[in-house]
């Protein structure tokens, strides 16, 4: 938590002598579920004062966060209170939320016209009679589907008493034995019971612990909006399949358009919604460009790589969007983290950082340990 620690400090300095920040800050409103320590709520508020010190965007998120055993290898779980808009919509949100750094000019003017139907590169559908093979996809200006957080940040209003899917239904978990109802929050976040959570970070996570405050803000980022719906391809396609239709117009998120392969590039696509394991990157310009950022290929071990799609491709160190983190390491923020959240239309403060430089040697080393001790690995949904 000393990152965190340091930026309050810092802010406070400046109140001192006068210079008030202009910055605009999100507000996070917490409201913890009984049973859940004190310990756990001091390292989530320190979690949600990260994001609150990274994020500019002038917006009040209402999280409810609790404690349960969530069974198997599972870490903690965020489950977002979701709306649909328009990709007409959407790209003149995301232009007009251009905060002038470099991430959101690029990424808009890569973004595909709204004026003529949306080229999604696809598989697995009764299209293509669920076929692994790609095809490519034209739907005229489909929904979008975003967690209710970012639509905020997005600019989008009357968003209260919002649902998973409709307005004004109830988002419900139910975990273990209870069932948590809310009907004002934009996600529920759930941390298991069933590992050893080290809540202090300032002092390194004691062997076989998992760090907290990391955990946490990785949850949040999900509530934030780093979500992708590449997970239901398999998920029809291994029941029921389903049209390109329904899963074009149902189950793209805005960090979906950020998605590419060198496949989806070559056969003119704005972005790759197929579940299979060639490589999909995250760019800017639909694969014009891409760096070492991969996001994971999906949760079937048939179809994908194993690993749920919202995430960043697993053991390459990425970020603290990675889909499982290690025992005995403090989790990192990245600068592939930042960048996606900037791109999905989230503003960053005037010199946003990784949590800590640092720190990344320390990651690098539990991924080396991971190797050893496969056993100590949890996952992050
Ligand atoms: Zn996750």
């Amino acid at each position: 938590m000393t990152r965190i620690a340091a930026f309050w400090a810092g802010l406070a300095a400046l109140a001192c002598v006068g210079v008030t920040p202009a910055l605009a800050r999100p507000t996070f409103n917490l409201s913890f579920i009984a049973g859940t320590s004190q310990a756990a709520q001091d390292d989530f508020t320190a979690a949600a004062n990260y994001w609150a010190g990274t994020l500019t965007n002038n917006v009040t998120i209402n999280l409810t966060v609790g404690t349960a055993n969530l069974g198997g290898l599972i870490l903690g779980a965020t489950t977002s209170a979701q709306v649909f808009e328009t990709y007409s919509s959407l790209r003149s949100a995301l232009v007009a939320d251009k905060s002038g750094d470099a991430t959101d000019a690029t990424a808009t003017a890569n973004l595909a016209s709204s004026a003529s139907p949306l080229s999604i590169y696809m598989n697995h559908t009764t299209d293509n009679s669920n076929s692994a093979t790609p095809f490519t996809y034209s739907v005229s200006n489909p929904d979008f589907r975003m967690t209710t957080a970012l639509a905020r940040a997005l600019g989008y209003s009357g968003l209260d008493n919002v649902g998973f899917s409709t307005a004004g239904q109830a988002l419900s978990v139910t975990a273990a034995s209870t069932t948590v109802t809310c009907t004002t929050c934009d996600a529920i976040i759930e941390f298991t019971t069933a590992f050893n959570w080290d809540y202090t970070t300032s002092d390194g996570i004691a062997a076989g612990n998992y760090d907290f405050t990391g955990a946490a803000i990785h949850e949040i980022a999900h509530a934030l909006g780093f979500i992708s719906g590449v997970d239901t391809v398999d998920f029809f396609a291994s029941g029921t399949p389903t049209s390109a239709a329904t899963l074009a117009g149902f189950y793209m998120a805005p960090l979906d358009l950020f998605r590419c392969s060198t496949a989806s590039k070559a056969a003119g696509t704005a972005l790759d919604f197929t579940e299979d394991t060639r490589t999909k990157y995250f760019s800017l310009n639909d694969c014009t460009t891409t760096g070492a950022a991969q996001f994971a290929d999906g949760t079937s071990a048939t179809n994908g790589d194993g690993s749920q799609a919202s995430h960043w491709k697993n053991g390459l160190g990425l970020g603290i969007m990675n889909p499982t983190l290690t025992s005995g390491v403090v989790a990192a923020v990245s600068t592939n983290d930042l960048t996606a959240l900037d791109a999905i239309g989230w503003n960053l403060s005037s010199a946003p950082e990784p949590a800590s430089l640092a720190l990344g040697g320390v990651w690098l080393a539990g991924l080396g340990f991971a190797r050893r001790r496969a056993a100590a690995r949890g996952t992050l949904k």
